[in-house]
């Protein structure tokens, strides 16, 4: 397959919709950024990539990491984590909190934000700083030692966090949480500040569209867990538009309101796309409709 005509093709395709949307108003420090940004990027199972427009700028990844914290929690705690998050669609936005108080405490699923923080809750009892570790699991899927924290975001996240605070709390009032609260939300905030590229995404997520294998060749997950954390991408990655996102994509994906989508094409290769303009569900505009061309281009998704 000629990646990179592909990917040139997509990027003209969607051009018109570049630009469209809103960034992340809620945090202001992503509120300033450049909407017509647009940057695609598709990594083969061996480690090349390919690439079009702003496909090596760093970006605000925010929950894309919620993906790479899930299989970090998962390869290191083990299937535990289940009993204090569930792996069903929520169908509300990402920062709701009425299910919660329904459902006991327990989030629906580790891609909306209660449930990422229980992840993180877990990472951080497992590790002492999961966003330190997160970043180096990170920098050495990709292979860019220069990936990092941005501190104007998490410091932004943290002045601004009072949902997330409450969802915490709220949780932590159930015993779901085992860590203090305050060194949680500060964990999370800098998990969402790593700024990445699409080239660095794109390879990171490797080990999703390698059945769990790691870029250096061991494993992170069993190859049952890898299907899983795919599974849950899909069904539960773009929100209360996972339905969407399948119908139109077809393939695991996970987005964020920094305007990025991972999506992984099992045993074939993975892809990231950026454009900061935002639907009313926090997913990418540009984005969705570049990882709809690409499917429906290739044929090259799990259905
Ligand atoms: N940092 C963001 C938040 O906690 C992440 C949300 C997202 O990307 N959907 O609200």
């Amino acid at each position: 397959m000629d990646y990179q005509a592909l990917l040139e093709r997509i990027a003209a395709d969607v051009a018109p919709l570049v630009g469209s949307g809103t960034p992340a108003e809620y945090i202001p420090a992503l509120a300033s950024v450049d909407r017509d940004r647009f940057g695609i990027a598709v990594a083969d199972l061996d480690g090349k990539v390919y690439g079009t427009g702003d496909w090596e700028h760093p970006f605000s990844t925010q929950s894309v990491t919620k993906v790479f914290a899930l299989a970090l929690a998962l390869s290191l705690g083990g299937d535990d984590l289940w009993d204090r998050v569930g792996r069903e669609p929520s169908g509300n936005p990402f920062n709701s909190l009425v299910q919660l108080e329904y459902e006991n405490g327990i989030p629906r699923n580790p891609f909306i934000n209660a449930g990422a923080l229980v992840v993180t809750d877990r990472l951080l009892t497992l590790t002492g700083d999961a966003s330190s570790e997160l970043l180096e699991f990170l920098r050495a899927e990709s292979g860019n030692p220069d990936i990092a924290f941005d501190p104007e975001v998490a410091a932004s996240e943290s002045e601004h966090g009072d949902r997330n605070a409450a969802l915490a709390h709220f949780m932590a009032s159930y015993g779901t949480i085992a860590n203090p609260v305050p060194a949680l939300l500060e964990d999370y905030f800098w998990q969402c500040s790593i700024e990445m590229s699409c080239a660095d995404l794109a390879l990171a997520a490797r080990f999703l569209a390698r059945h769990g294998l790691r870029a250096d060749g061991t494993r992170l997950l069993s190859r049952s867990e890898a299907k899983q954390v795919n599974a849950v991408m899909l069904t539960c990655g773009t929100y209360d538009a996972a339905g969407e996102f399948a119908y139109r994509v077809g393939l695991p994906g996970k987005s964020g309101v920094g305007g990025g989508i991972v999506a992984v094409v099992p045993g074939r290769c993975t892809l990231c796309v950026w454009s900061p303009g935002l639907d009313r569900h926090g997913n990418s505009v540009a984005g969705m409709a570049a990882l709809d061309r690409f499917t429906t281009l290739t044929g090259l998704s799990v259905f």
